[in-house]
């Protein structure tokens, strides 16, 4: 696809240079555009900041029908339609909350015999709930006026996905209605298994997939304990780093990000506070500052990020656990997209993991801003998936061996040689020798420990009972009797915890989520997969962890 001898080639270099003001192509865009324009549908992962919008808004201005493009934040839309008129090139958008009458006067322009726009943005629940919209596609499908269709953040489609979004599901009717039409399909974030999804529920034919790594070598990564001097560790670091540079530092409530603005702000920060309670008019007035570089942090709820296209953020600070490594990846995404050194620094303590748990039992954490309300009220497999990720980012966080890269690129599936990282991470800066150890005899005791409880305990307790705990709880259970009560008081607690969360990530144990209380909070039960841990108990599985040769034991792994 990366061949230059399409019938198109020259049109395309041209308007490149001409319109969009590109000297060349970027990874795959030429490729991406090249199969869209053959007629195929197309899935592309490319990262943010990749230049997605490229892919379709260039083959839109060289076609000569329409392109309709599924986009699931109003702001975001707005944000392209203004580039692209801009740019000279005629585009308009529908969405539900605009007024009936403009609405209309797009229709009527679309069904009229001279279309006046090149692209047209909707939301993805206008395509769900707009017959009138349908009428005019299939009016244009007709008149073979309809180009292609483009379904962008096309994760949201998966509910294994971070930011699934009831909507999406229903763009399945395009291909269906639509069949010889090109889709494509583009996202920054996607597992395997989310991808399938998306093929299979858009109902992509013969799809053609571009991927590229999302390795991005220009930051670094580093993840660190968070205490009660969270806020001190942040302002040295800042101004020992980035003193009057742009950064974001993500925090978990709304509450939280205007404590932590407040107090950069009096460690004399420019900084200010943004999340999705606040008036429509005071966020843009943030963004605005922020643009100006009139404030250079902003503490934020996930709700802040898409659509903010500035290149010059040197950090983005995790005040809080992120909910899955797909949305960590994305949102350090947002530091350093004019390819310089750019910091990604996370503060992690393991009494985070329970509170963005009993959140998102809650529903009432805030997500990334397109994602819709009802998909934070929590039903069996949506709440499942959540804590899944969540449990995957705690096993990110407390891995003080392996190269971060190489743990999140493993997670998108890709392959990531440690060596290629260059001590660009805290682990792989780490200057001790790393000694490969056998767990087996743990991982034996405290799976058989689960089998002892009668599978009806967390993770939490059975660490307790291995170490000897004599709590109330403990006793109350008669569980000071049971005979591996304290098999594990020589072993570190932070190697146990690593080796119980080792046996969960590797499905030998298998968190059972109960729902509690009346509130619907919830616990999670460790269960033992037969299957699986026969293996491991009968001695003939050895399992080795990678350890420090002084085995350090952190503070926030010595809370759980
Ligand atoms: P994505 O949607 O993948 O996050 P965008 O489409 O918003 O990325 O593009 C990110 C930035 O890169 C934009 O400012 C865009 O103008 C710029 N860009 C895209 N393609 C090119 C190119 N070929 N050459 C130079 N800049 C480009």
């Amino acid at each position: 696809w990366s061949k230059k001898d399409f019938s198109w080639t020259k049109k395309l270099e041209a308007n490149n240079k001409k319109v969009f003001g590109n000297h060349s192509f970027r990874p795959n865009q030429r490729e991406v555009i090249n199969a869209t324009m053959s007629g195929n549908d197309v899935f592309v992962l490319m990262p943010t900041g990749g230049g997605k919008s490229l892919t379709y808004q260039l083959p839109a201005l060289i076609c000569p029908g329409v392109t309709l493009v599924i986009s699931p934040l109003v702001s975001l839309i707005q944000d392209q339609i203004m580039h692209l008129l801009q740019a000279n090139i005629p585009a308009a958008y529908l969405s539900s909350n605009m007024e009936w009458t403009k609405q209309q006067d797009i229709l009527r322009d679309l069904c009229s015999g001279h279309c006046s726009y090149k692209l047209l943005y909707v939301t993805p629940e206008k395509v769900a709930k707009s017959d009138a919209l349908l009428r005019q596609l299939e009016n244009l499908y007709a008149r073979e006026l309809l180009d292609r269709i483009v379904i962008d953040e096309a994760h949201c489609v998966s509910q294994w996905g971070h930011d699934f979004r009831p909507d999406y599901q229903s763009l399945g009717i395009l291909k269906q209605k639509f069949p010889n039409i090109p889709l494509l399909a583009l996202t920054a974030t996607a597992t395997a298994s989310v991808k399938e999804d998306v093929v299979q529920a858009l109902g992509l034919v013969d799809c053609i997939i571009f991927r590229q790594s999302f390795n991005r070598p220009n930051l670094r990564f580093s993840v660190m304990p968070k205490t009660k001097k969270c806020m001190e560790d942040i302002d040295t670091f800042i101004k020992d780093n980035h003193f009057d540079e742009c950064g974001i530092i993500y925090c978990l409530s709304r509450n939280d990000c205007e404590k932590v603005a407040k107090k950069l702000q009096e460690f004399g920060h420019k900084a200010a506070f943004y999340h999705a309670s606040m008036d429509p008019n005071e966020r843009a007035s943030v963004q605005k500052m922020w643009s100006k570089d009139e404030v250079n942090i902003i503490c934020a709820t996930v709700a802040f990020g898409m659509g903010i296209n500035k290149p010059d953020v040197r950090f983005v600070i995790h005040h809080s656990l992120p909910k899955s490594i797909e949305g960590y990846h994305q949102e350090c995404g947002r530091a350093g997209r004019d390819g310089q050194h750019s910091s990604c620094i996370l503060y992690y303590s393991y009494s985070d993991y329970i509170r963005v748990k009993h959140m998102l039992s809650h529903g009432s954490i805030e997500q990334s801003s397109f994602a819709s309300r009802s998909t934070t009220l929590n039903s069996g497999r949506l709440l499942e998936t959540n804590t899944e990720n969540l449990l995957r980012m705690v096993s990110y966080c407390e891995n003080e061996v392996d190269c971060r890269r190489f743990l999140q690129l493993v997670h998108f599936g890709e392959k990531f040689d440690p060596l290629s990282c260059k001590k660009t991470c805290d682990n792989c800066s780490k200057t001790h020798t790393l000694v490969d150890k056998d767990v087996t005899q743990i991982a034996k005791h405290l799976v058989e420990l689960v089998k002892s409880v009668r599978q009806e305990f967390s993770g939490t307790y059975i660490l307790e009972v291995y170490k000897g705990s004599m709590n109330q709880i403990v006793k109350k259970n008669q569980h000071d009797t049971l005979k591996l009560h304290g098999a594990g008081k020589n072993v570190a607690k932070g190697e146990a915890s690593r080796v119980l969360r080792h046996l969960v990530i590797e499905e030998i144990l298998l968190e059972d989520i109960k729902k509690s209380d009346l509130y619907g909070s919830v616990s999670s039960i460790l269960k033992v997969n037969e299957k699986k841990a026969c293996n491991l108990l009968e001695g003939q599985k050895t399992i080795m962890l990678r350890f420090p040769s002084v085995v350090k034991v952190s503070k926030s792994t010595a809370t759980t």
